[in-house]
């Protein structure tokens, strides 16, 4: 280590069970951060000052004026430019004692094992769903550490994902893409910048904790964030023996293409039907429906129900709607939820395409109807 080098990372250095060792480790690490944006900004930067000695970056995307207020890695004279550009240039000039290797094309079909094999782990900062699953599975091939973070609204996820080391992977809580539609993006949901801020450094934390050997990796551990209610909670995730990747039988043997294309095949919906019900419906309306007859559908993951759930509720995910219709009965009323009322409105404005007249959305999901109707059950 050079005399700068000793000052610069003294602060760090001085750590119990960090030490020089510690910085050593971080010297010789080699960290993959995939997408420059809400997640990878605070990720690649944190990293970068730590001194991650190889710091591969990878994004294909331009800078817009509306990734700026999350995107804290670009600047406004950015706007227009390649992303990969513009944070090779802010994380260089953070830290000039690091290698970045920028990866104009991203993560392709192609290129993910092979990519995935020269790092040491891999930090997903992407925003789609094509892309996340690509990750996820191209890290199980090149058996290699995942620190996986999302966010929705005012909630974000954070794990490690390692099936070599008894973890879950991705495909084990959620085994198929969700159909194109039925997931808003943050361009629809909307999102506060300093939420990926803060699931982001989250994730640059895992990764320096992972090459330093401080701590322990949240292996098994899905951490959900409240932004609203200001409250982190943890939700134990197992791996699935029938996962279609890491299973005992599973069927993903190698990256394919066609299981990362979003390509919707569904076909053209009717028109929206002219339902007088509303849309939504309160969570003391939803049990007077339910105590009268109606149908309740919960659009939750398995790993979800396992916390909570109405009794005698029909469990279909979201994604899995369009192909299991013909489950449902269009005659009667149907009171659609999950876990704060998001997918469930969406899932109803769906079903509504499809002529499901008297499907109706519990407004504030599970959670509110914990809150209001059963105070024993369990909350997450
Ligand atoms: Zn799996």
């Amino acid at each position: 280590m050079t005399p700068e080098e000793a000052t610069r990372y003294s602060r760090q250095i001085i750590l119990p069970d960090f030490g020089t060792e510690g910085q050593d480790r971080l010297k010789r690490s080699r960290v993959l951060v995939i997408g420059m944006g809400g997640l990878g900004s605070p990720a690649s930067l944190y990293l970068a000052a730590a001194g991650v000695g190889t710091l591969g970056i990878c994004d294909f995307d331009k800078v817009d004026l509306t990734n700026l207020h999350r995107q804290v890695l670009h600047g406004t004279e950015s706007v227009g430019r390649p992303k990969i550009d513009s944070a090779r240039e802010r994380l260089q000039s953070v830290n000039p004692e690091i290698e970045i290797r920028a990866h104009a094309e991203g993560v392709t079909v192609d290129n993910a094992v092979d990519l995935f094999r020269e790092y040491d782990i891999i930090v997903d900062g992407s925003d789609n769903f094509p892309t996340r699953y690509l990750n996820n599975d191209a890290a199980y091939f090149a058996g290699k550490p995942l620190v996986y973070g999302s966010i929705f609204q005012f909630e974000g996820q954070l794990t490690v994902f390692h099936p070599a080391e008894g973890s879950p992977c991705y495909r084990c809580l959620f085994p198929q893409m969700p159909e194109p539609g039925t997931v808003p993006n943050c361009a629809e949901a909307g999102v506060l910048g300093a939420l990926p801020g803060i699931i982001g450094s989250l994730q640059a934390m895992e990764a320096i904790k992972w090459i330093t050997r401080c701590g322990k990796a949240p292996l098994g551990r899905l951490l959900v964030y409240d932004a609203l209610r200001t409250r982190f909670q943890e939700v134990s995730i197992k791996p699935d023996p029938d996962c279609p990747l890491c299973g005992e039988h599973a069927g993903i043997q190698s990256i394919q293409a066609e299981n990362y294309e979003w390509a919707c095949e569904v076909p053209e919906p009717k028109p929206m039907s002219d339902s007088e019900l509303p849309m939504e419906i309160s969570v003391a309306e939803s049990k007077r429906k339910r105590d009268a007859g109606a149908h309740l559908l919960d659009v939750r993951e398995a790993f979800e129900r396992d916390i909570c759930k109405i009794e005698g509720a029909h469990p279909i995910p979201m994604k899995e709607i369009p192909h299991r219709l013909t489950e449902l009965d269009k005659s009667q009323p149907l009171v659609v939820y999950c876990h704060h009322g998001m997918r469930s409105l969406r899932a109803t404005q769906y079903l509504r395409q499809w002529g499901f007249e008297k499907a109706q959305s519990m407004s504030g999901g599970i959670d509110a109807w914990a809150n209001e109707i059963e105070p024993d059950m369990r909350r997450y």
